[in-house]
């Protein structure tokens, strides 16, 4: 059984200079192979329930399944909820089994944000579940602008929320479907320069490999989020499967023949940016 806290596996990779991937999980086959990528390769993994997950699967299940996969591997699986907006959504997750809590109040002014914040940290370490913060507004690819990171805010909101991990915006776009993103690398290093907190990249699918590389052993970036590139993945082999075999009607059987495919991103996934550096 080999449950962890978010705050256990990236104090780790800072120390060490990798990171680990936050797996954007939409059900019980993609979060289930992610697992076993993971205990394939002896490396920790984050997996991750957000809104759009939610709202397909309760709440509760999704804890279950998370400890399910987590208490059946021998390397470190965090069970966390993305994109929690509410103090209800928040404790929904704190109380279903989640290890891990991402508060997102990037649209709210700072002095919220740091506040609302602050308030589920405080609720979360009780009983040792770590959370993350964001600072900054990262964007959506074709939606929302993105707001860079203000080092001194990072600071502040750093300080003050009692964050365990601290999501910032630097170029990085969620829903990204190519590589093309430019980091700037600038405002890393200038937060880095004012805080220690572990930083995560949303949006990292649109962030080419050596890029994420670079940034797992040279930054305090320790999660990167991976969603659109997995997702981009299954729907390409299942669309393939689907055409090809006109006569398979079963959801599992098709569902099932997708699954190599799913498991070789996975692993370029977790290899790339989880390796240590020396
Ligand atoms: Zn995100």
């Amino acid at each position: 059984m080999t449950v962890a806290t978010l705050s256990e596996v990236l104090q780790k990779a800072k120390k060490d200079k990798y990171a680990v991937a936050g797996l954007v999980v939409l059900g019980w086959e993609d979060a289930r192979c992610y697992a076993e990528v993971a205990e394939d390769l002896n490396l920790p993994v984050i997996l991750q329930a957000g809104p759009g997950c939610r709202a397909n699967t309760p709440v509760p299940i999704l804890g279950k399944m998370f400890r399910y996969l987590a208490d059946q591997s021998s390397c470190p699986v965090v069970c966390h909820l993305d994109h929690g907006y509410t103090k209800e959504e928040c404790m929904e997750g704190i109380d279903s089994g989640f290890t891990s809590i991402m508060f997102d109040g990037s649209k709210l002014s700072l002095n919220e944000n740091i506040e609302k914040t602050h308030e589920i940290a405080e609720l979360a370490h009780k009983t040792n579940i770590s959370v993350e913060g964001e600072i900054g507004f990262v964007g959506y690819n074709e939606g929302a602008e993105s707001q860079n990171t203000d080092p001194i805010q990072a600071k502040q909101f750093a300080e003050l929320s009692g964050c365990d991990a601290m999501a910032i915006s630097a170029g990085n776009i969620h829903l990204q479907t190519n590589t093309s993103s430019s980091i700037d690398l600038d405002v890393i290093e200038q937060i880095e320069k004012l805080t220690d907190v572990p930083l995560v990249l949303h949006g990292s699918s649109g962030i080419d490999y050596p890029l994420r590389r670079s940034i797992a052993n040279n930054t305090n970036v320790c999660k990167f989020n991976i969603g659109t590139e997995l997702r981009k993945t299954f729907g390409d082999t299942l669309r393939e499967e689907i055409t090809n075999n006109p006569s398979i009607y079963d959801r599992i059987q098709l569902i099932k023949s997708t699954l190599p495919k799913l498991k070789e991103t996975t692993k370029k996934v977790l290899e790339n940016i989880s390796q240590f550096s020396h």
